[in-house]
């Protein structure tokens, strides 16, 4: 499009959700989830040149194409594979590739997941921790898991004495032999100790249906986690089921913080435990998440700004995104690469070679600002079956409320007049 001899050029931006609506695709759980090419997920994991091939770029007309031959084969969801997962009509028609990477998204996206990851691995911290204190009749002001550290203690005792039990029969036994003890007495001490066993084995049983260890991430050293994200002004949304929001990844990915909440998970373990080997294991998850952070964070300072990026500075973006794409892929070998890492290990630079600003400039982070809004109108139309037209019809309403003048610009509904009226006339 021209304008005044200036060429203009449309980009669109929004979560990813958002995105693969306004294009028609089914999502980032598609078996082709990506909204910039048709690569399929199970090649998204391996690096771009392992790949089987180089796959090619989603284009609006092929979009089309493929929602046409969906359609003409029934319109079946089970069957949207078949056709990239092209299932609905494209709502707004910018070429995919002038959809702008979502920026905040993937960086919230990040910071959630390898913050999960901490807490996953303190939680097998957390067991041996609290296996370690049953033996001291230690608690440590967690209701949860001061009850396991509690039934633990009680089945350690029990463990201590049917072994000590295992003992005094052998004992008697080989006294039995020796004649040391009188036969008839042997005899009585063997039942009860036997009666004692039978006892302790129900009691030890009942105890061990009842020792579940408290849910993933509810141990102290997870709870140090929190504790310490607190302190530096990060308080988890509730509302929005623990997740982190954009100014909360911006502080955890300054180096003061997230090495300050790994040292305050390291200094917790030591007033826990004296045990050497969990502590050398804290260390070790210290040091894998302060080189996770560390990663992440300097492609996060690259590009997360609205600043003019130039073309110097593109090798080294890449090369940060391919060293920690590096590291992921050798640190969480069982973990998938999800959507929003293969935008950035595939589309930021080629993106920023086209558009060289930060991705704070054209993101979606300014639209963000309307979200409020958005939702209430969304769900106003919640009743619509159609996901499509329930978008379509929430941004029209929306670009009215920004534009009221457009409104006269739409015409009026036709008016058809009553058998009764007609009569009248
Ligand atoms: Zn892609």
């Amino acid at each position: 499009m021209e304008w005044n001899k200036k060429k203009i050029v449309t980009i669109g931006s929004g979560d990813i959700d958002f995105i693969c609506k306004s294009l028609g695709l089914a999502g980032a759980s598609g078996t082709y989830p990506c909204y910039q090419c048709v690569v399929p997920k199970t090649e998204m994991q391996k690096k771009p040149k392992d790949r089987k091939k180089e796959y090619p770029e989603r284009k609006l007309e092929r979009l089309r194409e493929k929602h046409k031959e969906f359609l003409n084969a029934g319109g079946n969801r089970n069957n949207q594979a078949e056709y990239e997962n092209v299932v609905d009509d494209i709502v707004v028609p910018i070429e995919p590739k002038k959809w702008c990477p979502p920026g905040l998204h993937m960086t919230m996206g990040g910071v959630q997941r390898y913050h999960g990851h901490v807490r996953i691995d303190v939680s097998g911290l957390d067991l041996d921790i609290g296996n370690d204190l049953a033996h001291f009749h230690w608690t440590v002001g967690n209701s949860q898991f001061d009850k396991y550290i509690s039934l633990k203690k009680d089945l350690i005792i029990i463990e201590e004495r049917l072994l000590e039990i295992d003992d005094e029969i052998d004992d008697l036994l080989d006294d039995g032999c020796d004649e040391t003890v009188p036969q008839a007495q042997a005899s009585e001490l063997f039942e009860q100790l036997h009666e004692e066993q039978i006892i302790l084995e129900e009691r030890k049983a009942i105890l061990e249906s009842k020792l579940a260890f408290p849910k993933k991430g509810t141990g102290p050293l997870a709870d140090s986690l929190d504790k310490a994200l607190n302190k530096f002004g990060i308080e988890r949304q509730a509302y929005h089921g623990s997740c982190f929001v954009g100014n909360h990844c911006h502080k955890y990915l300054q180096e003061e913080v997230y090495t300050g909440v790994l040292d305050e998970m390291v200094a917790t373990c030591k007033t826990l435990t004296g045990n050497p080997d969990i502590i050398e294991r804290a260390e070790a998850i210290k040091e894998k998440y302060t080189e996770t952070f560390k990663l992440y964070s300097a492609v996060y300072k690259m590009t997360s700004h609205s600043n003019y990026i130039p073309e110097t500075e593109h090798t080294n973006i890449q090369d940060a995104i391919d060293k920690f794409m590096a590291h992921y892929r050798k640190t969480f070998p069982d973990s998938s690469i999800p959507l929003k890492l293969h935008l950035m290990e595939d589309h930021m630079v080629p993106w920023l070679k086209e558009f060289p600003f930060g991705f704070g400039l054209m993101g979606e982070q300014g639209s963000e600002s309307v979200h409020a809004q958005v939702n209430r109108i969304k769900r106003r139309y919640a009743a619509m079956k159609s996901a499509t037209k329930r978008l379509h019809t929430t941004i029209q309403e929306q670009h009215l409320k920004c534009a009221p003048e457009l409104k006269g610009y739409i015409p009026d509904k036709k008016k058809y007049k009553s058998k009764k009226s007609k009569k009248g006339t």
